[in-house]
């Protein structure tokens, strides 16, 4: 079921898997994107006015799930999501999400919606407008090594932002870069399957790192990355799980989004708990420098932040009137008098 209006506020849109699909394709993958990274740049702007923690995570042996909480003041939100590196061989996400907005003054919540499609996008949107502040001067050529979930959709997000045209895939599972491959196929990029991850990110002007293993892996070493390079890691985001060899953290910059949290799951987690990094937001607004010269290399040290959900809901939310890719959930009891819930429940069994 959809709907043309916003509903009244007792009852809460629901985006589901299906709904978000239509909205992505209804706004079109590229131009979803790239609207997005502006939402996320407004909110890094507003950065100031964020409750901010790091997520709260609790550790198994396969896995982890999350809790991502943050309010401007005005709107709350969080996000539930998992990281599972086994799931994939048993048929399953490794990372699956949901997450609630909800009006700050009266507590009800305004949004519910699937995450895990959203999940990728955001992703994918804030490593491209990281990018847009950090990669070399007419990037065009990217190397993307991990050709899982996430992969396309950060092709689409450095292409949407950046303008990125040429892809070099790597992937240890041959047929995981043979459907990125041909998922992205007539999407308008040049595409080169590598044999290596050495042989993907020669000349590639950035190298997006985004496996999966729950472990200090190593996915690339220091004699891989070459002057001027911009590093998007993203799939070191978790305690004990990186992918870049320490030493090339050493001849980086390192950006980051919220230093606290990035210190107990990013690529940091390698370096001195005091090793300088800058903050995404501090560079946007003009605080910091970002890109200094074509010969430093530049590292994005991606883990996911609660604002970045933040952004994609409150985007995902204001697409819900145009397109009425929701459905009204029943989630909030409304007695006709507040203090009468018992009552309600009693006249609910008369009814039936
Ligand atoms: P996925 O399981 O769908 O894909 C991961 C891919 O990495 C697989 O195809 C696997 O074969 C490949 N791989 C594993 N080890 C490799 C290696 N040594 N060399 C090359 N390829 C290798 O997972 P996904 O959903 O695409 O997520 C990828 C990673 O990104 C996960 O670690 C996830 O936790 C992380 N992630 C980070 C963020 C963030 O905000 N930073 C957001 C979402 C996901």
């Amino acid at each position: 079921m959809t709907h043309t209006a916003l509903p009244n506020l007792n009852l809460v849109p629901f985006v589901s898997v299906d709904h978000m699909m239509k909205i992505a394709l209804d706004v079109g993958i590229e131009p979803f994107l790239f609207g997005l990274a502006a939402y996320l740049e407004e909110d890094f702007k507003r950065w100031e006015l964020f409750d901010k923690t790091p997520r709260v995570a609790s550790h198994s042996t396969e896995g982890v799930i999350e809790l991502m909480p943050t309010s401007d003041g005005e709107v709350y939100g969080f996000k539930y999501v998992n990281g599972h590196p086994k799931n994939m061989q048993q048929g399953l996400q490794t990372v699956t999400a949901f997450g609630v907005l909800s009006d700050v003054n009266s507590g009800y919540p305004v949004l519910m919606s699937e995450m895990t499609i959203l999940t990728a996008l955001r992703t994918a949107a804030s490593s491209a407008l990281a990018a847009k502040y950090l990669a070399p001067e007419g990037s065009r050529c990217m190397a993307i090594i991990g050709n899982g979930a996430q992969s396309e959709f950060q092709a689409l997000g450095f292409k949407a932002v950046l303008g990125v045209d040429k892809l070099r895939l790597f992937d240890v599972d041959p047929a995981a870069t043979e459907k990125c491959a041909s998922n992205l196929r007539a999407k308008g990029f040049e595409i080169v399957r590598c044999a290596s991850a050495q042989e993907a990110v020669e000349g590639a002007d950035i190298i997006t790192t985004v496996t999966a293993d729950k472990q200090y892996a190593t996915i690339l070493t220091d004699n891989m990355v070459g002057s001027g390079q911009h590093i998007n890691a993203v799939g070191g985001d978790c305690p004990g799980k990186t992918e870049l060899h320490r030493d090339i953290l050493l001849r980086s910059d390192i950006f980051v989004e919220y230093t606290p949290q990035t210190r107990i799951e990013g690529e940091i987690q390698q370096l001195a708990p005091d090793y300088p990094v800058t903050e995404l937001w501090q560079v946007m607004r003009g605080e910091a420098t970002g890109r200094k010269d074509s010969r430093q290399i530049t590292l994005f040290d991606s883990v996911g932040f609660a604002i970045e959900d933040f952004s994609a809901l409150r985007y995902v939310r204001d697409q819900l009137a145009r397109t009425g890719q929701f459905q009204d959930l029943d989630m909030l009891a409304d007695p006709d008098d507040p203090r009468d819930l018992f009552g309600m429940v009693m006249r609910a069994s008369e009814a039936a």
